[in-house]
């Protein structure tokens, strides 16, 4: 079990000191080795990606990433930004799978902005397809046509792209509560109607799973009048764009949130959903959850170790039912601890 871990920029380097902590507390045997991303790889070498990373990262079963970027490198040219590293290695990889889970904690009910009996106890995983649809696809630009300009671009999908996604979707739904709704816009656009017909076709195949549909536009209701009616969902590049944002805000709280970015193989690159917070990198109080629950991501998706991705969620939920917060969920009443004793007490309950 190869891991490549890319502590990154910001407090990158304090949240990701935690994960690791966590990973070698279990009884699994990981190769774990370091290498630079984003800003911190700039300085050191001018390139947000460099090759020995980029060789890294591609002999590891998974890769583990804090995050990158801050105001140090804001003024630097494209091509040396800290997101061109993040760019060039989800591509380089071919991440075609993107895992957001929206878990809400009961203990954290009220940093959501919507009633805590509405959110309270949310879990639901949005499985976003990121490497097609209209965001890549051609022709595109902007032109003069008849002396006006004209925006233009493509939405498209194959159907071995459809339905790659939709295994992931489908077999990301086995290890939850086998509910999977995917979602589309087949009144309007042909596209998504070709999505609704594979998503049909596979759900043959997985008759544990029970399959359901959903235009776009009502998901994105009922994901604030009732998000817990969902499981997973399963929708295209854009879509998934949008409604994976939402629901992360259903929770209010950006420091306890995972993701996952898979490949046909289920290599993965794991990170928290946040940036490098460099509004408190370097002051020992950033929340360390998210890269902890990304690390129990990697344990299921990538090594498929169920049990110890449990355990350490589970640890996750013991340390919030003890009191422990950072300061992002902090509340009176409950202790506020900092990133380093945020880890111990996920040690401690682990
Ligand atoms: P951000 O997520 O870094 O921070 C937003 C706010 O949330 C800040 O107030 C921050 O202090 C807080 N926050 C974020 N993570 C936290 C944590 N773990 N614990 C406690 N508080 C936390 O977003 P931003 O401020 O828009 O971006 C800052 C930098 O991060 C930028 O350079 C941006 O490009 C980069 N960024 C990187 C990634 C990534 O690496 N995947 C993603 C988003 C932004």
């Amino acid at each position: 079990m190869k891991i490549c871990v890319l502590p990154g920029d910001g407090i990158g380097p304090e949240i990701m000191a935690e994960a690791v902590r966590v990973l070698r507390a279990l009884d699994l045997k990981f190769e774990m080795e370091e290498a630079l991303l984003g800003g911190c790889a700039v300085d050191a070498t001018g390139n947000p990606y460099p090759e020995a990373t980029s060789k890294l990262a591609r002999a590891a079963d998974a890769v583990l990433l804090g995050a990158v970027g801050g105001p140090k490198w804001d003024a630097l040219p494209r091509e040396q930004r800290p997101e061109r590293g993040l760019l060039g290695i989800r591509k380089e990889l071919g991440l075609f799978a993107n895992l957001r889970p929206a878990i809400l904690y009961p203990e954290l009910a009220n940093a959501s902005s919507l009633k805590p009996e509405i959110v309270a106890g949310l879990d639901i995983l949005i499985v976003r397809e990121l490497t097609g649809d209209i965001y890549f696809g051609q022709p595109r630009g902007i032109e003069v046509r008849d002396g006006e300009r004209y925006g233009f671009n493509t939405m498209h999908y194959t159907e071995s792209e459809i339905r790659r996604i939709g295994r992931v979707a489908f077999e990301a739904a086995r290890k939850r509560d086998r509910r999977l709704c995917s979602v589309d816009k087949m009144n309007v656009l042909e596209t998504t109607q070709l999505w609704r017909d594979v998503m049909s076709e596979l759900a043959a195949e997985y008759p544990d799973v029970e399959l359901s549909h959903m235009l776009v536009d009502n998901a994105a209701m009922q994901l604030v009048r009732a998000p817990k009616q969902f499981d997973v969902m399963v929708t295209g590049n854009m879509f998934g764009d949008i409604l994976s944002d939402e629901a992360s805000m259903l929770t209010g709280s950006i420091g306890m949130l995972p993701s996952a970015s898979l490949d046909e193989n289920n290599k993965g690159l794991y990170e928290p959903s946040h940036g490098s917070a460099p509004d408190i990198a370097g002051k020992g109080v950033a929340n360390p959850l998210a890269t902890i629950l990304s690390a129990a991501m990697m344990l299921r998706y990538t090594f498929a170790q169920e049990e110890a991705a449990q355990r350490v969620e589970g640890a996750v939920k013991k340390v919030l039912a003890q009191g422990f917060r950072t300061g992002d969920i902090f509340e009176p009443g409950t202790q506020k601890v900092g990133t380093r004793e945020m880890g111990d007490a996920v040690l401690a309950a682990l």
